[in-house]
């Protein structure tokens, strides 16, 4: 009896280290798959040059600009997160129709896209329209703990899935797809931005900063170290050569906290078109009578609708943007081009070519496969089988 009870202790135990062998080697065989990341030194501008490595501390496109910052183009990047609507692109349309660079291009603006209640066919004539479609993920998550933990993987399937469906239904050639920003602007450290490169992106637009707002920081690459303070972790600190990280420089609302997207301002001026005018101008006037950084206004459509005068007000600003000779309104790719080879006064010598997608719209009640509920869907060309939904992309029968 007493050693049968040894024997079943020592047969239990056995399978238990084996067990947790076999975790061992499974765990070691996971991660020899990924190349180990380097760690990111401090940036010399020596090493570092432009096209492909910017240091995260210049503070000008060129040192050689230093007294000469009001020939410095300045960028103005409006972005819009999260579904294209029905709505909300009716507005998109009254903000942007019509508005013109210096250069007599089109002003245009960046469109980071979250799959679920998107409206495709919308989002082809945004694309047509010479905008800058972007990536926000399939699901959006539950929350930051989602992204906050996300392995590379997660973030490749979620961005690159994304990808895939904008392709399909909303006739986006995936090329022309280069940046892509995380809900919550939760990143996940190194993950990140290994998944940006792993998905043949340019840039990642999640990165907010609080301290490097006067002088604001320009875009840069993760090839050294970076400066940024960390306000939503983990940060990279690994060196990804070539990877862009466009900070989210941030606003200052009427009370003096900084937000990181006009809608995350938690004390906005009175709903008055002329209170929050004067605010987003002297925002702007932070880096356009300073280093001339790219301005970034990040918002989300819902937030025309927190105020009688908020719509009126963006647009007259827009409206204002227009009257300089030196202000550009673009989205953030065509800035980075900018930023890669800069010059004094005008910044491109031609305008964007606009895609020309020919979509036939077609209009789908399609299930949500994990929820039974029936979806309404408006796509290129062809209805999908099932409502699209990380892993099966494009709503294949399965
Ligand atoms: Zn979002």
């Amino acid at each position: 009896m007493k050693y049968a009870t040894l024997f079943l202790i020592g047969l239990l135990l056995s399978v238990a280290l084996l067990s947790d062998a076999q975790k061992q080697s499974g765990k070691t065989k996971g991660k020899s798959k990924n190349k180990v990341l380097q760690r990111a030194v401090p940036c010399s501008s020596a090493k570092c040059k432009l096209p492909d490595c910017r240091c995260s501390d210049a503070t000008l496109p060129r040192p050689k600009f230093k007294g000469k910052e009001n020939e410095i183009p300045q960028f103005v990047t409006i972005t819009f997160d999260d579904a294209v609507n029905a709505v909300n692109y009716a507005q998109y349309e009254l903000l942007f129709n019509g508005v013109s660079n210096p250069d007599g291009c089109p002003a245009t603006g960046t469109f980071f896209l979250s799959h679920e209640y998107t409206d495709y066919v919308r989002v082809n004539a945004l694309y047509n329209a010479g905008h800058e479609i972007a990536l926000h993920s399939v699901t959006h998550g539950d929350g930051t703990d989602y992204w906050r933990v996300a392995d590379v993987e997660t973030i490749e399937r979620e961005f690159g899935q994304q990808l895939k469906m904008l392709e399909r239904f909303a006739k986006v050639n995936p090329k022309s797809v280069q940046g892509m920003r995380l809900p919550f602007l939760q990143i996940s450290g190194n993950n990140t931005f290994e998944a940006v490169k792993n998905l043949g992106l340019t840039y990642d637009s999640s990165w907010p900063t609080q301290q490097h707002k006067d002088p604001a920081m320009w875009p840069y690459t993760l090839d050294y170290l970076s400066i940024q303070d960390c306000q939503i972790g983990p940060c990279p600190d690994a060196a990804l050569p070539s990877v862009w990280v466009n900070p989210m420089v941030t606003w200052t609302d009427t009370e003096g906290y900084s937000c990181s997207m006009i809608d995350a301002c938690v004390y906005p001026p009175a709903d008055n078109v002329d209170a929050l005018f004067d605010w987003m101008l002297e925002n702007f006037n932070r880096h356009y009578q300073g280093n001339r950084a790219p301005f970034g206004m990040y918002l989300h459509a819902a937030w025309f609708s927190r105020g009688r005068n908020y719509f009126a007000a963006f647009k007259k600003f827009m409206q204002h943007l227009t009257t300089y000779p030196d202000v550009y309104m673009t989205g953030v790719s065509h800035m980075l081009e900018y930023v890669k080879k800069p010059v004094l006064g005008k910044p491109f010598k031609e305008c964007e070519k606009k895609p020309n997608s020919t979509c036939l719209p077609v209009n789908c009640n399609v299930q949500k496969v994990s929820t039974g509920e029936v979806r309404y869907m408006s796509a290129c060309d062809k209805c999908p089988t099932v409502y699209p939904w990380l892993n099966n992309p494009l709503g294949e029968d399965m």
